[in-house]
């Protein structure tokens, strides 16, 4: 416990605000992309902004797995539910997700047999307690996730189960970030690099990101003064003139990344061709499908999936917020039609999602304060 009060002890917080207020060029302004959406939620729910000098911007990413899907492949997916003697199994925050004709809450209110699950083995499970019946496993996340759906694989292919299949939909981080700095639109001069994701695939992966595009990265946890030596550390890189990968998160990220998760990874998935991002659109080697050795628990190759393409609501600005071109509020839905009481994006109802994360911590706490 010692050791987290620490990460949050304001005597030490305060000292390395102090610092980036030194460290930064009054007459420059920084644009620093959280690229994570865990980083997003932590930099509100701490209040980090208040502490930071005016001309740093906290651009947010597009590493919420929710918040990228787009509607298309969630109507895929529900589409599933639909099948007769299926059982749709997803996570929580998949749960309120809007697709076109409703939530998979909704779904399920309508009678089709959706549930909820912490983990692709609890699916397994429902699998092998539900024989009669077709267990599919909505699968999304990043790297963080992808090694838990490969090793239930392995275990579903070593026990034989035949009566579960996963729809995949894990995307990979380190394309999303190049797709976001080959973008015209933007302006950024440096990364605060994923903690989750980095634990499974380390920091080397990064490396093109300092030596092609002579951008800064620093690898962070979550913790407010996780956030802040990240941002520091940025700031003296970019004062030093240097572009390099950094790791701020040696306590639990490894620089190499994880042997085992990426060798269970290796083994049951291989790369689509192109995969669609919700904002960022088609990015190519982007996304995991199932390989061969596993086609017979692939709910793509089991199902005709529809492959349904659906643009989202005119007014909706999520693909801009998903950019960091636009900040949550200036959207023009943000707090009207759009809450997380009746969310009309993903950004607004994944808890790392930016739109979320600013209307619970910004946006509620500063109508409280003027009422
Ligand atoms: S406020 Fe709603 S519609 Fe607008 S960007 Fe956020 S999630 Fe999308």
């Amino acid at each position: 416990m010692r050791y987290v009060d620490e990460l949050r002890d304001p005597k030490l917080i305060r000292a390395v605000a102090a610092e980036i207020w030194r460290a930064v060029d009054p007459e420059r302004h920084y644009r620093i992309m959280e690229v994570c959406g865990g980083h997003t939620h932590a930099i509100y729910r701490h209040g980090l902004p208040e502490l930071l000098p005016p001309m740093i911007e906290l651009v947010h990413g597009p590493g919420c797995p929710v918040c990228v899907l787009p509607m298309g492949r969630i109507d895929d997916g529900l589409a599933l539910a639909e099948q007769p003697n299926v059982i749709f199994a997803a996570f929580g925050d998949m749960m309120r997700v809007p697709g076109r004709k409703g939530t998979p809450l909704e779904y399920q209110a309508r009678g089709a047999d959706v549930r909820m699950v912490y983990s692709p083995l609890d699916a397994l499970k429902l699998a092998q307690a539900n024989p009669q019946k077709h267990v599919v496993f909505f699968a999304i996340g990043f790297e963080t996730t992808a090694p838990s759906t490969a090793l239930t694989l392995m275990r579903a292919k070593q026990l034989g189960i035949r009566n579960f299949s996963v729809f995949c939909n894990h995307v990979l981080i380190v394309p999303a970030i190049r797709a976001i700095l080959d973008s015209p639109d933007m302006r950024l001069d440096g990364f605060i690099g994923p903690g989750h994701v980095s634990t499974v695939i380390g920091c080397r992966p990064y490396l093109f990101v300092a030596r092609d595009y002579g951008k800064p990265l620093v690898v962070s946890g979550f913790e407010p003064l996780d956030l802040l030596q990240a941002i520091l550390m940025i700031l003296r890189q970019l004062r030093e003139g240097r572009a390099e990968v950094e790791n701020q998160y040696r306590r639990v990220v490894p620089w190499n990344g994880n042997p085992a998760a990426l060798k269970a990874m290796a083994e049951v998935f291989e790369l689509r061709p192109y995969f669609e991002w919700r904002g960022l659109g088609f990015i190519s080697q982007s996304a995991f499908k199932i390989a061969p050795a596993y086609a017979d628990w692939d709910a793509e190759v089991r199902f005709d999936i529809p492959g349904i393409r659906v643009t989202d609501p005119k007014a909706a600005q999520c693909g801009e917020v998903l950019k960091g071109v636009l900040k949550p509020p200036q959207c023009k839905l943000f707090g009207r039609e759009c809450t997380p009481e009746h969310p009309i994006g993903a950004l607004m109802v994944s808890n790392e999602g930016a739109c979320a994360a600013y209307y619970h911590y910004v946006h509620r706490l500063s109508a409280t304060r003027s009422a």
